[in-house]
């Protein structure tokens, strides 16, 4: 389909999505509205089981179809695994047009809000209709070996501000949050060198926003092509710090850990700059990691030494594969828990450690919960309620994919939490990679995604017997 017509039919078609976006509320799809006096009231255990199909009455016939399909397709570990070899050789097969052609209506809509900002638009009222609010999220993914000029992460950086920009000019957002990727920004092979370099010497936090600040400084252990490439790395990020500070908050992912420490530097040196009053930048601790506990005391300590305030999102981890085979390859101690149930302690008791601190400090601490574990979710509401933090006040927030787990995240706004659904954008060609590797780190979640499928079959029986019911 050519664009100009592709253009004409999304033009003839957005009023009616919007119309239908702005018609969709919670109260419409079968959910009373929380009063503000209630917001105080334990949430009702029946709720937090997370079995009300009512979630998906919002949901048009063909998205409860497309999702049912979706997932179907992800329960196949063999279609997950190999999911990048066959979109390649789909693509190779049909020629690029009609591959888009092909997974637009499919996978592409159901995982990325849209390409153009009118597209985004749509989905985002839609979301914002239904209490939740954006977390948007550029498709860049580097990796070691994938790095190249100054000029890509110029353009990474254009981008970046851009999601800023978007993040913050809309009616549809309301304190909105984004995803950053600092390779992005900075080259993964410097990260790397950078992460080595921190097993030795200690790089001082003042050094960094000095740099950021455009001063010229020779960081020790780096060359001199190294050192040009990390200025201008700082500075880009500055650029992202300047353009969101008290507009949207900015938080960045975790990655490997041959380069996990390196981003955590940058990454408290953003926090040390524009954190004084608030969080704008946060940090992502992934409590796969035998060390993520430390890792999250450390940052508590480090924000209280440096007088910053500490945004967390709390997530499993996303290369658990990778991590283990790395280390098995090189000799090293797995860095991975040893059991599924060993993160899930970790991930609870680090999420325990954040709730008590905001109940004594929210305006110094944040988190948002990033997961799609029910357990993890009851046990932070559970918890909230006892530690009496306000759901609303957005010290705690939770997060999860667009996309999956819906039947969590409307019950959560329902009862009136903050909610954030990541929503990459781009074009087929952009995400295609991003999608790749999200269906790869969510492969156990979306393999175990039988609950909302059968919700999803619940909901279209419903509708059928409705028909039924109503043509007699
Ligand atoms: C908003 C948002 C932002 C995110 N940002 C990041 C990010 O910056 N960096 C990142 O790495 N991930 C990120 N993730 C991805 C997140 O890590 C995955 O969604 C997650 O791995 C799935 O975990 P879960 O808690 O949703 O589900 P669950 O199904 O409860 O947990 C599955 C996860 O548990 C862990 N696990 C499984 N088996 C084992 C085992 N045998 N031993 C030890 N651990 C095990 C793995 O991490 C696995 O992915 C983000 C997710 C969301 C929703």
């Amino acid at each position: 389909m050519s664009s100009v017509l592709r253009s004409c039919m999304l033009h003839h078609l957005q009023p009616l999505r919007i119309m239908g976006a702005r018609m969709l509320t919670l109260e419409r799809v079968g959910f009373a509205p929380i009063r503000s006096h209630e917001l105080k009231d334990p949430v009702p255990p029946d709720l937090l089981t997370f079995k009300d199909p009512r979630a998906f009455q919002s949901k048009s016939w063909w998205e409860l179809i497309r999702a049912l399909g979706v997932f179907r397709l992800c329960s196949y570990p063999v279609l997950v695994n190999n999911c990048g070899k066959l979109m390649s050789f789909s693509r190779a097969v049909l020629g690029k047009r009609v591959f888009a052609m092909v997974l637009r209506p499919f996978v592409y809509a159901q995982f990325v809000a849209g390409e153009t900002e009118s597209e985004i638009a749509v989905s985002m009222e839609k979301m914002n209709s239904l209490g939740l609010h954006p977390m948007l999220a550029v498709p860049i993914e580097e990796d070691l070996g994938e790095s190249s000029g100054e000029k890509r992460y110029d353009d990474n950086l254009a981008a970046m501000l851009e999601c800023v920009r978007m993040s913050h000019s809309n009616a549809w957002s309301k304190d909105p949050m984004m995803q950053l990727k600092i390779t992005a920004l900075v080259s993964a092979e410097l990260c790397v060198k950078l992460t080595s370099l921190l097993k030795k010497q200690h790089y001082d936090l003042d050094l960094l926003v000095r740099a950021m600040d455009r001063e010229d400084i020779t960081f020790p252990g780096l060359s001199e092509t190294e050192n040009t490439h990390f200025l201008l790395g700082l500075n880009r990020l500055n650029q992202i710090g300047e353009a969101s500070v008290n507009k949207v908050r900015v938080l960045v992912d975790a990655e490997y850990t041959y380069m996990n420490p390196a981003l955590s530097l940058v990454t408290m040196a953003m926090m040390k700059k524009f954190n004084r009053d608030s969080a704008w930048i946060w940090n992502t601790y992934q409590c796969y990691l035998k060390e993520s506990r430390d890792l999250v005391l450390d940052a508590i300590r480090l924000s209280v030494d440096q007088s910053f305030c500490l945004g967390v999102k709390l997530v499993r981890g996303a290369y658990m594969d990778k991590e283990k085979k790395l280390a098995k390859k090189e000799g090293r101690e797995d860095p991975i828990n040893q059991s599924w149930e060993h993160t899930n302690n970790s991930y609870n008791g680090s999420l325990e450690v954040m709730l008590n601190l905001i109940s004594q400090q929210p305006d110094r601490y944040k988190i948002i919960v990033a997961t799609h574990n029910e357990e993890s979710v009851r046990k932070a509401v559970t918890w909230m309620t006892e530690l009496g933090i306000a759901r609303d006040g957005g010290s705690v927030c939770f997060g999860q994919l667009l996309g999956m787990c819906d039947h969590v995240s409307l019950t959560l706004a329902q009862q009136g939490f903050s909610v954030y659904k990541s929503v990459p954008y781009g074009s087929v060609d952009d995400t295609l990679p991003y999608l790749v590797r999200r269906a790869q780190e969510n492969r156990t979640v979306l393999q175990g995604i039988r609950k909302e499928r059968d919700l999803l079959k619940q909901e279209l029986r419903r509708r059928v017997r409705e028909k039924i019911t109503r043509s007699k």
